[in-house]
């Protein structure tokens, strides 16, 4: 399959003053761009030819590897970006306590990882299996996802990412970051949500599970066998929609 640009959520210029049009111009439009073009050079007649990107981020290595992991990397990064940002979501900030303390606590760690990490590469905020949230310093295209652990967020550290706006000052431009996270998107990819039976109203919080029907509290509806059903009204799972 031929790899494709990511389309962004915002305009080129929407970014600026804390990411220039320019910046913008170069590290999507044309490093991206790079990329993505190299990939798809680089993939037919080989097993990676018709895999999802994500597949071939998990299986590739060498060149292939390097050019599909830039290309998913950039692409979450510049997903998690925008220039109208809100407020934490309480529930993430509840989750960014319980694991670092709070979340001026998680701000510091990760902008120290960022500062610290020597050369190019990318800072992730990741969850593991039990969903605990923690972060990891990856050197050039390193992508937790082979390592088992769920991308949350991530910045961009790589020189490319900052020299047109920053120069040197790396700190100047985590700075700027912390301006253009969305934090709804955040927020989304680790906040699990509770679920709605439309037959019967019954609710599943994933906070309580559900021990009755075997489901240990702290599950993801996600994760909730499809087997599973509703312990009122015995529907199945797809009779479920989120309610946050
Ligand atoms: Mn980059």
């Amino acid at each position: 399959m031929t790899h494709t640009m990511p389309k962004l959520p915002y305009a080129l210029e929407a970014l600026a003053p804390h990411m220039s049009l320019e910046t913008l111009e170069f590290h999507y439009g044309k490093h991206l761009q790079t990329y993505v073009d190299n990939l798809n050079k680089l993939i037919p007649g080989t097993q990676f030819e018709n895999m999802s990107l994500e597949q071939i981020v998990m299986k590739s290595e060498g060149g292939i590897f390097n050019n599909a992991a830039q290309t998913w990397n950039h692409t979450f990064f510049f997903q998690t970006l925008t220039p109208e940002q809100s407020a934490i979501p309480e529930k993430l900030a509840e989750l960014l306590t319980r694991d670092f303390g709070s979340v001026d606590a998680f701000k510091e760690q990760f902008t120290k990882a960022a500062l610290g990490l020597f050369g190019s590469g990318w800072v992730w905020l990741v969850a593991d299996k039990q969903h605990k949230l923690s972060i990891v310093a990856e050197p050039n295209a390193g992508n937790p996802l082979t390592k088992g652990l769920k991308p949350i967020l991530v910045i961009d550290v790589w020189e490319h990412a900052y020299y047109i706006d920053y120069r040197n000052r790396r700190a100047a431009f985590i700075d700027a970051f912390w301006k253009l996270v969305d934090w709804n998107k955040v927020a989304e990819r680790c906040v699990m949500k509770r679920y709605e039976c439309t037959a019967c109203d019954y609710i599943y919080d994933p906070e309580k599970g559900s021990p009755e029907t075997g489901i240990a509290p702290g599950t993801p509806f996600e994760e909730i066998p499809d087997d599973w059903t509703c312990p009122i009204c015995g529907l199945y799972k797809d009779a479920f929609k989120a309610i946050d």
